[in-house]
């Protein structure tokens, strides 16, 4: 694991009992950032407290639904009762219907919608005014490569993290001057339980083959780019979007 410099602040991560944002708190949490863990379950949160803690590091749980725009209000009072908030990563999303969007549902949509991009506002809203406030800092959207391509029967995943690549421009133009710096990550297809769980055998093969590399990646590979751009390493880095995709886009 690489070390970055985020001593002396606090990070929230959401979506942080599983998959990529289980890493990224982690790997904040080792190099020193004061972590908010926030999710829909206490149980994974949990025990991702108690792996922070045994390892030295400083961490406090959260749990809600970030697509409230008070918990992402909490959050950010939780964050900066332990430090000052610095850095956040939005990063909680779901899969969600697949279906032509002839037949995509109209509830199916709206959840979509409403987990994967409104909620990054709702987050936006209540940090960027602290971070200004504190002096500055660094937020990290997680968009997808499907913020830049399209991918057949994911119309709803589709339309909302381009939202967010969108966004996360408009964010880093209205704050730069308040030194806080929006970046938007796009990873490839990641072992995780959202891709994991979703398809059987073939079909990851199949999107394996789509890579460059010819593998998926790992929930590892994505937050070493997280870190990296939450610390003062990237203190010049703002407004882009960012991939870790294997060379899918590259095709
Ligand atoms: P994951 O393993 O399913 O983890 C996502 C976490 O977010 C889960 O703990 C989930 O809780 C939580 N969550 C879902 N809806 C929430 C809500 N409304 N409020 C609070 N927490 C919520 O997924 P992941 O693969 O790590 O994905 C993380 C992010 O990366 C997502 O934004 C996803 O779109 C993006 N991404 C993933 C991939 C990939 O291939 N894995 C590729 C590109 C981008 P539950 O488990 O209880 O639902």
């Amino acid at each position: 694991m690489a070390t970055y410099d985020v001593a002396h602040r606090s990070a929230i991560v959401t979506g942080a009992g599983s998959g990529i944002g289980r890493a990224i708190a982690l790997e904040l949490a080792a190099n020193g950032a004061s972590v908010i863990v926030a999710d829909l379950a206490d149980a994974p949160l949990t025990t991702l407290l108690d792996e922070i803690r045994a390892a030295g590091g400083t961490a406090g749980k959260i749990v809600g639904d970030v697509s409230d725009p008070d918990f992402a209000v909490a959050c950010v009072a939780d964050a900066n009762a332990l430090a000052p908030l610095r850095i956040a990563v939005n990063n909680a999303g779901i899969g969600g219907e697949q279906n032509l969007i002839g037949d995509y549902s109209l509830d199916g949509w709206r959840q979509v919608i409403e987990v994967n991009l409104n909620a990054v506002f709702y987050g936006l809203k209540a940090q960027l005014p602290s971070m200004a406030e504190n002096g500055g800092g660094s937020i990290i959207n997680m968009a997808s490569i499907l913020g830049s391509v399209g991918f057949p029967t994911s119309s709803a995943y589709v339309t909302a993290k381009h939202g967010v690549v969108g966004l996360t421009k408009n964010a880093a133009l209205e704050y730069g001057a308040k030194k806080v710096r929006t970046n938007a990550v796009g990873p490839g297809f990641i072992h995780t339980p959202l891709v994991d769980s979703a398809m059987d055998a073939a079909t990851l093969d199949f999107l394996a083959a789509k890579h460059a590399l010819g593998r998926l990646g790992t929930p590892e590979e994505v937050s070493a780019l997280v870190c990296f751009l939450a610390s003062d390493a990237a203190s010049f880095i703002s407004g882009s979007y960012h991939l870790v995709d294997g060379g899918y886009v590259a095709q």
